[in-house]
């Protein structure tokens, strides 16, 4: 009789308290911007002179290679960089490079409001950025305006969006978030001018991130309104999720014109699926978006801590997680009253 075989030794990807595995890291490189969107940095609480982070408070382009090279010996597959506005980071494409090249990643993407993409969409695609999501809340030149704080012009976020087609950059995601009172008639809209393009149009329900920008429920727009709105005009069908994690509701147009989708967080939590971990520019990981602190990467990083205890610290803080905040809105709000802002842990 043949001797048992061996159980094959596997690595265990980290897993959290609620069985949610490590899959993806939003990496934060900066937390100053050139907008003051109101959803995410009101321009009357953050002036010019706000007190952002000073460039030793950042993690170098080395540190986040490093981090993120232990994120993916962990199982992370997807990459983001957000932050702020993570175009304004000085040589971002050689950032963009040295995470190409780490073994596992099999996604590379970046958010941004698109104003820099005329100058940096083309080095950013040769140096290995694989897909880009452009922030996009209005085609009404003032409503976009107020969206931006009066800081940004459309046409110049149109141009960046041309741009990265120009340079290679296809089904490009362009971002909405509605807000009740502000931009619901521009849903429709952003539609009617992104159908047949080849990009996909996401509504991003108005969250209650952080603890300044004035949020109320009555100032979100469930996204069953702006499908219904939508569908009005053009027959649609729900489809499957692509993966597990998926946060986007997507929806075909019947017609064959493309996508459309929704990040329904507020009116359909999907925080079951939420495999996200996130890294602040000055390197503290959040758990969740609606977390009141991170847990400090960047001290024991340039304390000499060698790769496999940066694993273990990450392990262990991610076998604790135990978020779900979306889910627990209505109990947790009122309790919680020091959040993290947005535009510091990267959306
Ligand atoms: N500056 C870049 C940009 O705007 O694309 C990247 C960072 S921004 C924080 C990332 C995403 O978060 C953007 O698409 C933005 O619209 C979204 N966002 C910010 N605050 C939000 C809020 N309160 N509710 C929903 N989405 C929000
Ligand atoms: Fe800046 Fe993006 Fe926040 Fe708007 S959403 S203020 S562009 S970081
Ligand atoms: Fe993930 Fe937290 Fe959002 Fe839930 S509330 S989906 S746990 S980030």
């Amino acid at each position: 009789m043949n001797a048992p075989l061996p159980t094959p030794v596997r690595i265990r990807a980290a897993t959290d308290a609620r069985g949610r595995p490590l899959r993806d890291l939003r990496i934060s490189v900066l937390d100053r911007c050139n907008f003051r969107c109101p959803y995410c940095m009101p321009a009357d609480q953050y002036p010019e002179h706000h007190p952002f982070l000073q460039r030793h408070d950042l993690l170098s382009f080395e540190e986040i290679e490093r981090l993120a090279r232990v994120f993916a010996g962990l199982g992370v597959r997807k990459l983001r960089l957000t932050g702020g506005e993570p175009l304004l980071r000085r040589d971002l494409p050689l950032l963009v490079a040295k995470l190409a090249a780490i073994p596992g990643v099999e996604d590379l993407a970046l958010t941004t409001n698109g104003v820099l993409l005329p100058r940096l969409a083309a080095p950013l695609r040769a140096a290995g950025l694989q897909r880009l999501t452009v922030s996009l809340d209005a085609l009404d030149p003032a409503i976009f305006s107020r969206l931006s704080g009066q800081r940004g012009d459309v046409a110049e976020v149109l141009a960046g969006i041309a741009a990265a087609e120009r340079a290679g950059f296809a089904a490009i995601k362009i971002n909405c978030v509605v807000m009740r009172g502000v931009n619901e008639g521009e849903p429709l809209k952003l539609a009617a001018h992104f159908r047949g393009s080849g990009h996909l149009v996401r509504f991003i329900e108005y969250m209650d991130v952080g603890t300044l920008n004035d949020w109320r429920s009555e100032r979100v727009v469930p996204s069953a309104e702006v499908l219904a709105q939508i569908a009005e005009h053009w027959e649609l069908r729900a489809l499957e999720p692509g993966y597990r994690g998926e946060v986007a509701q997507r929806h075909a147009y019947l017609d064959g014109a493309g996508e459309i989708g929704f990040i329904s967080s507020v009116s359909v939590p999907f925080c079951g699926e939420c495999t996200r971990a996130r890294l602040s520019a000055d390197g503290q990981l959040y758990t969740c978006l609606f977390a009141r602190e991170g847990f400090d990467l960047r001290g024991p990083l340039r304390d000499g801590h060698d790769d496999a205890a940066l694993a273990a610290l990450i392990t262990g803080r991610w076998s604790l997680r135990d978020d779900r905040y979306s889910e627990r809105r209505d109990e947790l709000r009122g309790a919680i009253r020091d959040r993290v802002e947005m535009y510091h842990v990267g959306g």
